[in-house]
């Protein structure tokens, strides 16, 4: 991961049947409408699933183990981490890993994801898909490897989706499962997906970051204030990616209730001068790093 290069080599071949489980998923959402049919209560079990995996994604794989943008307890940290296992995105550990290389190196050769490097599909899922990036750099993650329980749910990731997949099948049957975890989570895919390939492409930009990030107000209200991915390019460390009051970011607006419960705090938000476009000092990829030393000195994160 850590290699200057990104030579195209066997290790970037898409590896098609180690990756069966993905396309099955893919096979099995479309069969099972054609098998039972469309119905809207079945939307709504696939609405109401992905929200709440996609908020574990946004709110925890994104902006809390990736970027540290707020801090919370330990057992709320591994709350975050089982419900994001749901939605089979892999691991916190090998997520966050994958997206701070992402942001130190973005649109550069070194990016794990890029359009301007590799193509829109490569970005968009073909990168998950090979060799190369199976593996995670745990010392990208120093911070969470720490944690003894974060490793092991991240190795023992696919038993927790196995887990939900067998809750929705004993609470509702088929109906349940084929709307609540296959439909939902083919939707959830390519709804997080698209943050690595449309928001690198489809929108406008409001600060002139050295990437091709761009703001789209439908990509912030389908993926939970995502969308705002330019401002987040620009200013990672807040929490809040919808920079005014108009910049619809649920993600956010959730973190402040649990922030009110006590449940989460410290939740950084956005200074004058990054919203008024008036930086003061130069704001760099070195955001990560710098929330990764304030996360590993002892008391100031969970523990
Ligand atoms: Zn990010
Ligand atoms: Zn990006």
């Amino acid at each position: 991961m850590s290699s200057a290069t990104a030579a195209v080599d066997d290790r970037d071949q898409i590896r098609w049947v180690d990756n069966l489980p993905f396309w099955g998923v893919h096979v099995i959402a479309i069969a099972g409408i054609a098998w039972l049919g469309f119905s809207w209560s079945g939307v709504a079990i696939a609405a109401i699933s992905y929200g709440v995996r996609l908020f574990a994604i946004t709110a925890g794989y994104h902006r809390y183990f990736s970027h540290r943008a707020y801090k919370t307890s330990r057992p709320f940290q591994l709350v975050l981490a089982v419900m994001g296992l749901t939605a089979t995105q892999k691991g916190p550990l090998w997520w966050a890993a994958h997206h701070r290389v992402h942001h130190k190196y973005s649109d550069q050769p070194q990016d794990v994801h890029s359009v301007r490097q590799r193509g829109f599909w490569w970005a968009h899922m073909f990168w998950i898909l090979v060799k190369r990036n199976a593996g995670t750099d745990l010392d990208r993650v120093k911070d969470l490897a720490k944690f003894p329980e974060l490793r092991f749910v991240d190795r023992h990731q696919i038993w927790f989706t196995v887990a939900f997949a067998v809750a929705l099948y004993l609470v509702g049957g088929a109906h349940a499962l084929v709307w609540g975890y296959f439909v939902s989570t083919v939707v959830l895919w390519h709804g997080t997906f698209t943050i690595n390939s449309l928001s690198h492409v489809w929108g406008w930009r409001r600060y002139n970051t050295t990437d091709d990030s761009v703001n789209n107000p439908l990509m912030a209200i389908l993926t939970l204030g995502e969308g705002w991915h330019n401002n987040h390019h620009y200013y990672q460390r807040s929490a809040r990616q919808g920079f005014y009051w108009w910049e619809v970011d649920i993600s956010f607006y959730i973190l402040k209730l649990l922030e009110v419960a006590h449940v989460v705090w410290d939740v950084q938000g956005v200074p004058q001068h990054v919203r008024d476009h008036r930086p003061a000092a130069p704001v760099s990829a070195d955001d990560i790093d710098a929330a990764v030393a304030r996360a590993v000195t002892p008391g100031t994160t969970a523990s």
